[in-house]
């Protein structure tokens, strides 16, 4: 005879519990009757469901506003999420650092911890680096494993393939060369993964604004976020303005084409450009403080890099029309004078369709942008089933 496999009945019963979860979410507080009423679940299903989410510090109850008696006389206790417990973690491994952030049912961040590595280490020491962090969060009791609903992790040069998120969590395969399960030990939950640039743009993206974010550093990574989601495209690289051309006849690009904007625009060309006309800096952050004190080959190194951007920049624009372009990375230290040929291309344009509003602007440095992205990634998709 066949018997229903233990996970098949983890599933049912995560199921349920992320409908009461739903409920609370969009309501705030609910009795147990509301919660019966809204899930259709059955009393005694309800009860197991509520009891062990309130054990585990998911749930919690409190006293209505206005005492309302229930059947038995006593006040009917209202429910509600209980907003300090984790509902997901995100982590970012990043090229030069591992972040971890824990985050509320409303998105915010509830604790945060990070550390700077080394840009030579391999993707599974930085996966036991970031495990390092959490077993010390677990540890002191900031993430309660049992109460964390989903995982997001956000990693340097990797992008998932849209087809097998799509599928959901519980079936995306481990990026390439590493395995995950370090994390997956620590924290039961259903865990997903993307490239960490394309999850800090979530960060960005205000109230569902169209945006195009771009990160200027050691190369370019950029991502597209649209109507409060990412944009991930057929292939899992959509929005990658690094590799549009900004001279067809320019010099070829690892990826097979020619004049790619991320051959000039990356922090060693930029330092090797000032050299190469009489003056060296030894870091982008000197180049843009010659830069602002007025220096002449510096400040020409600005305004060249800034003309490059905005031919790849318009281009952008006139296909995807975004509401903010955000423009974050060490070369953003470049500031206004980085950003003025794109605003003033943009404004040069008239397409007879209506006001542009585009705003270009660079972002300050956060360092939680990708851990807390990640968690904004699991809490979407695994809380609210409306992947990110
Ligand atoms: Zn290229």
């Amino acid at each position: 005879m066949l018997t229903p496999d233990a996970s098949a009945l983890q599933s049912v019963r995560r199921r349920h519990e992320l409908r009461v979860i739903e409920t609370l979410v969009a309501h705030g507080t609910r009795t147990r009757r509301d919660l019966e009423a809204d899930t259709k679940l059955s009393r005694t299903t309800l009860s197991t469901i509520v009891g062990d989410l309130r054990d585990r510090g998911v749930l919690a109850e409190i006293d209505p506003p206005t005492a309302v008696t229930g059947r038995n006389g006593r006040p009917t206790k209202h429910l509600s999420l209980n907003p300090s417990a984790g509902a997901a973690v995100g982590i970012e491994l990043g090229r030069h650092r591992i972040s971890v952030s824990l985050c509320g049912f409303n998105g915010s961040t509830v604790a945060h911890e990070q550390r700077s590595i080394p840009g030579t280490l391999g993707l599974d020491a930085k996966v036991q680096a970031a495990a390092d962090i959490v077993k010390g969060m677990i540890a002191d009791g900031r993430i309660m494993p049992n109460a964390v609903g989903g995982v997001g992790v956000g990693i340097a040069s990797r992008h998932a393939d849209p087809r097998a998120l799509a599928d959901g969590a519980e079936l995306q395969p481990d990026p390439r060369g590493a395995s995950l399960a370090p994390l997956r030990q620590l924290l039961p939950a259903p865990l997903m993964w993307d490239n960490n640039i394309r999850l800090a743009a979530m960060n960005y993206g205000l109230d569902g604004e169209e945006l195009l974010y771009v990160v200027l550093s050691a190369g370019i990574s950029s991502a597209i976020v649209t109507q409060g989601k990412l944009l991930r495209g057929g292939n899992g690289i959509a929005g990658e303005l690094g590799h549009m051309s900004v001279d067809f006849a320019g010099t070829p690009c690892w990826c097979g084409r020619r004049g790619c904007l991320e051959s000039y625009l990356n922090e060693d060309n930029v330092l090797r450009e000032a050299a190469h006309r009489g003056q060296a800096f030894p870091t982008v952050a000197e180049l843009a403080k010659a830069a602002q004190a007025g220096d002449g080959i510096a400040g020409n190194i600005v305004d060249w890099a800034g003309e490059l951007l905005a031919r790849a920049i318009v281009d952008a624009c006139v296909l995807l029309d975004p509401a903010r372009v955000v423009i974050a990375g060490e070369l953003s230290q470049f500031g206004d004078r980085l950003l003025a040929p794109s605003r003033r291309d943009l404004a040069a344009q008239q397409l007879g369709l209506g006001p542009r509003t585009t705003t270009v602007e660079s972002a300050p440095y956060l360092p939680t942008a990708g851990s807390d992205g990640a968690a904004r990634m699991a809490l979407n998709h695994l809380i609210l089933s409306d992947p990110a």
